[in-house]
């Protein structure tokens, strides 16, 4: 009896696995058309210098607009464009669009552009990079490449060649979710990084986790050590501001400051739109 009851649930875990298998190859069926078809976009969110208060630049993040699931977020459609392969024309294609966009903003601020692990194993990144700010016009100055660590584990020095040759172009790199995943110190210390972002995770939990303030001040201490600026990710509230203000947090970026917008461009004739005002005052 057991038996029969034990094969209706393989058969019930088959079936399941069989949708989600079928699922999967369809996603990624549609991803593999959907640059083409338009589904995919830019949105921007800007980063705001605590000591001025204006936008020093937006980070680009992409969007999948899915002809049956609506608007898809990074997090579910990225795994699966890295599995397949299909992040190298994908990232490409996101460089692309944020170097020709940035080139036609009307004020000479910076974009940061995403880039994934698996782009990074290409070696020929730093060419593609180049080809592209050459084709946009875009300014390597305003350019900025943010990674996390786990790119920097395979491989390394490979890596380094890779970040040297993005470097020499004038490309500013940023370790983007700092404290998350593998970080090593050493990291900091092998790799020509410019900036370094602590995690949205520790400033989502700053307001009851003193461990969590403690890591951003270590993280904001290092960064002062290592001269290099920090921007904290995710800021919602004023307090959180405050406390990351107060550190001498270098950029500030989150909710509060404005959310990821298609058209961030808009904004820029009223350069403190969306600024709290007590923020704002905060800083002065
Ligand atoms: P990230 O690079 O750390 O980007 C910050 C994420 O936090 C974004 O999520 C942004 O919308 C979100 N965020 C910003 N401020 C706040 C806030 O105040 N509160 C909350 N709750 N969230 C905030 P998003 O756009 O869903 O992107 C998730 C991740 O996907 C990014 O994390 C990045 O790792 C990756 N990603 C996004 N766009 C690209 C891309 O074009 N290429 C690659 N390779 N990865 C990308
Ligand atoms: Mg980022
Ligand atoms: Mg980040
Ligand atoms: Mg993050």
């Amino acid at each position: 009896r057991a038996k029969v009851r034990g094969r209706g649930i393989m058969a019930f875990y088959d079936q399941a696995m069989d949708q989600e298998v079928r699922e999967r190859r369809q996603m990624e069926a549609d991803l593999r058309q959907a640059i083409e078809r338009c589904e995919i976009q830019l949105v921007y969110q800007p980063m705001r210098s605590v000591a001025g208060g204006e936008v020093c630049g937006y980070e680009a993040l992409v969007r999948w607009q899915h002809p049956v699931h609506g608007q898809l977020s990074p997090k579910v459609f990225l795994p699966i464009a890295e599995d397949t392969g299909i992040i190298i024309a994908l990232g490409e294609w996101v460089l692309r669009e944020a170097c020709r966009t940035a080139s036609r903003w009307p004020v000479e601020t910076r974009v940061a552009v995403n880039i994934s692990p698996v782009q990074f194993r290409l070696a020929n990144l730093a060419f593609v990079v180049s080809r592209i700010l050459d084709e946009t016009g875009l300014s390597p100055e305003r350019l900025e490449l943010e990674i996390t660590e786990s790119a920097l584990i395979k491989d390394r020095p490979a890596t380094l060649e890779t970040l040297r040759q993005i470097k020499a172009l004038g490309v500013a790199i940023v370790m983007d979710d700092f404290g998350t995943g593998y970080s090593s110190l050493s990291n900091l210390q092998s790799f020509p990084f410019d900036k370094i972002k602590i995690d949205r995770s520790f400033i989502a939990a700053m307001g009851e986790d003193e461990n969590a303030r403690s890591i951003m001040r270590a993280v904001i201490g290092l960064g002062r050590s290592l001269a290099l600026p920090v921007t904290a990710e995710g800021i919602e509230t004023p307090e959180q501001y405050n406390m990351v203000a107060d550190e001498g947090c270098a950029q500030v970026q989150g909710y509060l400051f404005g959310k990821p917008n298609p058209a961030p461009c808009e904004d820029f004739g009223t350069a403190d739109s969306g600024y709290p005002r007590d923020v704002a005052q905060n800083t002065a």
